[in-house]
């Protein structure tokens, strides 16, 4: 009786082992082609859609132009405020991931 006792014991044991490395390995699998997106993810290209002034929607027709980008508002006003501060502004875009279309040529 004690031999079955044992043998049941391990029996359990190597199920449960099985069981735990079944599951890192199909959890692994499950991770592997996450991984090669998300630098992808991360390095995304966000083209610049709020204002940097006031943070509301742009209007394509409201924009200035500096150091060789093109900078879009959502009312004249924003621009004024944008020249008193270009380079803060500037930066707080770039934090924020937005890449600014380049001025046209
Ligand atoms: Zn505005």
């Amino acid at each position: 009786m004690k031999i079955l006792k044992i043998m049941f014991v391990m029996l359990i044991m190597v199920t449960l082992v099985t069981i735990f490395f079944s599951c890192r390995k199909s959890e692994n699998g499950s991770k592997a082609p996450k991984e090669p997106n998300m630098p992808e993810a991360a390095t995304i290209e966000k083209v610049q859609t709020l204002c940097p002034v006031e943070g509301g929607k742009i209007d394509k027709s409201v924009y200035a132009d500096y150091q060789g980008k093109r900078i879009y508002f959502c009312c004249a006003d924003c621009i004024a405020k944008f020249n008193d501060d270009q380079a803060k502004f500037t930066k707080q875009m770039e934090e924020k991931g937005v890449v600014l279309a380049n001025t046209p040529q």
